[in-house]
This record gives structure tokens, C-alpha cells and sequence, in this order.
């Protein structure tokens, strides 16, 4: 079976496309359902996440909230046609108050998290992690490129409640998005069970021709008291059809290291015809380096260097790989 059609033809027998040709995980597939006027982006997150969760060492409530954020990171940001730069960052009042993603091209991702291990209970859902603040979403092309933010008010919901109300609210785009993350279990043999963060997303928008069908229904206003008159929108056939069956996919299936991707898009829209582009593959890699924070010290009043001093010398630890970097009191440009 050759195919050059744009249905993924998968049947009982092994695909034609060896699947260790194509990455699995650290990638971001597109997609298209044409019959459906549909768009997305699959992302498997492996090594990329585990490497940046593990060198942290997270709490593994904290380290799954900041995995949801490198997916929807992954999947915004590597929409981007240019060479710029994508910036996911949340601020809020819950245990994890701080959490930055930085996206500079596939091959440059970062994460950090800031949390306050003593107010971390056991249960706690990513909204409660969260509480209430806002989630910035910052796109920028560069020194003579105008920067865009977008802004959503976190308040008790997660990060696909937050990326619902951005792209209705800031791109008027019916847009849902899934995201999910988990630890797999592996068998160790000698230093015993080991385990490893595995993540997994899924963006679909409606981008039909005709602006009349983008008409959707409003989030449900949770505080409206009952019986309240919503706008009674009626979405479009293919949109609702879109969402319901994004709606079915699993956890699991988003994070499963043995589906791939192109597998489970065919799970979901075969019977429309789904055609998958060659993916994107995702690195993530820190952009730190001793001449920018050479740089950023030099940027410090005389003072405030002076007292950066200990024990001879100037300490500077990168809070999103943890590098450390030591500068002589000359180098760092201590009189
Ligand atoms: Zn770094």
C-alpha cells in the first residue's frame, strides 16, 4: 500500500512508515481534517520534559502543572512562522506562584517553576495549584517587531480553561485544546523502580473560508445566577462535531509511549480523512550562556555587585537549568 492520499491509511498489518523513522516524542505533528475545516498540532513530550522536571527535582504535583505549561507552550509557540520567541508565563497566588516557559524556536525550550513546597496539600488539581492571578502569553519578533501579549485571568481553572478564554476571547478562533501529564513506571533493575515524565497535547481549530461558520458559543458564565438567559449560539455543524471528538480523547492516549501520534490522530478522524505533516521535533535546551550573564551582571549598580561578593567571588545559578556560573570580582566588574 502506497498512499499518497491524504487519509493516513493504517490497517491491521505494520504501517508502511517505519515508526522509528518518525520521532515520537520532543516533536509537534500538524494536522489537517479538510472535510472538517480543521486544524491542529499533536505534541509528545519525553526526554525534553524529563530532563528540565528532573533537574529540578519537583515536587510531583508542581512538576506535572509545569509539564501542562511546556505542552501549551509547545503548541502555541511552534506556530510561529518567524524566528522569534514565545513566552508563556503565569502569576498567582497558589502554591506554585510563578511559572515561566520560554520558547526560542523548537530547539530552545525552557521552563521554571516557583513554589511554596509548605502550602503543597496531597490532591490538589492544577486549578488549586494555581489559584487565582493571571496567565501572560507574550509573543516577540524581534528588536524592530512590535511585541504582542496576550493576558487571562486565571481564577481556580487550569491551563485549558485559561487557553479556551485566550482564543475566544484575544483570536476569536474556536480553538480547544488537551493536555495531559504523567510518569511512567519502569522496571529498574538495581537502583529499582525508576520513572520518567512523558506529556502530551492537542490543539484543533475551526478555520473555515467563510467567517459567518467561526460563530461559537460563549464560555458558561459560572457565576450567572440560575435560570440566567445565555446567547443561545448555534456552532457550527463541523465545529461541534470537531469538538466532541477531541473531547474523546484520553490521558493516556496523549502520553502513551507506545501510540504514536499518527496512530492516534487516525483513532480520532478517520472516518474525515486526516492528513499529518512532517513533524516539527522540540529540544529542550536552555539559552543561558557566561557572556549574557557576564552581561546582566555588568547591568547591576557598583553596589549592588559589590555585595553579589562571597567567599572571593561571584556565584550565579541559572534558575531554568540550574548551570552555575563564577565570575572573579574582576570579571564581574567589582571595583
Ligand atoms: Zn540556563
Amino acid at each position: 500500500m502506497t498512499s499518497q492520499s491524504p487519509d493516513i491509511k493504517i490497517s491491521t498489518e505494520p504501517p508502511i512508515r517505519a515508526p522509528s523513522a518518525v520521532p515520537i516524542d520532543d516533536a509537534v505533528l500538524p494536522f489537517e481534517v479538510g472535510s472538517l475545516d480543521l486544524r491542529g498540532r499533536l505534541t509528545r513530550l519525553g526526554p525534553a520534559l524529563d530532563d528540565v522536571l528532573t533537574k529540578h527535582d519537583y515536587p510531583p504535583a508542581v512538576g506535572k502543572l509545569l509539564g501542562e505549561a511546556m505542552v501549551l507552550t509547545a503548541l502555541l509557540g511552534s506556530s510561529l512562522k518567524f524566528d522569534g520567541r514565545f513566552i508563556l508565563q503565569t502569576q498567582t497566588d497558589g502554591p506554585v506562584s510563578f511559572m515561566i516557559v520560554d520558547y526560542r524556536g523548537a530547539d530552545r525550550m525552557r521552563a521554571y517553576a516557583r513554589y511554596d513546597a509548605s502550602r503543597l496539600e496531597a490532591g490538589q488539581d492544577s486549578g488549586a495549584l494555581l489559584g487565582k492571578g493571571h496567565l501572560a502569553m507574550t509573543i516577540d519578533q524581534g528588536a524592530d517587531m512590535s511585541r504582542y501579549q496576550g493576558l487571562v485571568a486565571l481564577e481556580g481553572g487550569n491551563l485549558e480553561d485559561a487557553a479556551h478564554e485566550y482564543f475566544l476571547r484575544s483570536e476569536q478562533i474556536p480553538t480547544k485544546v488537551r493536555l495531559a501529564v504523567g510518569e511512567e513506571w519502569r522496571g529498574g533493575e538495581g537502583d529499582g523502580p525508576k520513572h520518567r515524565w512523558r506529556a502530551g497535547g492537542m490543539l484543533l481549530q475551526f478555520l473555515p473560508k467563510a467567517p459567518e461558520r467561526l460563530r461559537q458559543a460563549d464560555l458558561h458564565p459560572g457565576d450567572a445566577p440560575e435560570g440566567a438567559v445565555t446567547d443561545a449560539v448555534e456552532e457550527d455543524d463541523a465545529w461541534v462535531e470537531g469538538q466532541s471528538l477531541i473531547s474523546t480523547v484520553e490521558d493516556v492516549e496523549l502520553i502513551d509511549p507506545d501510540l504514536s501520534g499518527e496512530r492516534l490522530l487516525y483513532r480520532l478522524f478517520h472516518e474525515r480523512g486526516v492528513r499529518v505533516f512532517p513533524p516539527l521535533p522540540l529540544r529542550a535546551e536552555c539559552s543561558c550562556s557566561r557572556e549574557a550573564v557576564s552581561g546582566m551582571l555588568k547591568s547591576f549598580a557598583p553596589g549592588d555587585r559589590a555585595d553579589m561578593v562571597k567567599d572571593g567571588k561571584v556565584v550565579v545559578t541559572c534558575e531554568f537549568c540550574s548551570s552555575v556560573y563564577e565570575f572573579t570580582p574582576d570579571e564581574a566588574g567589582v571595583e
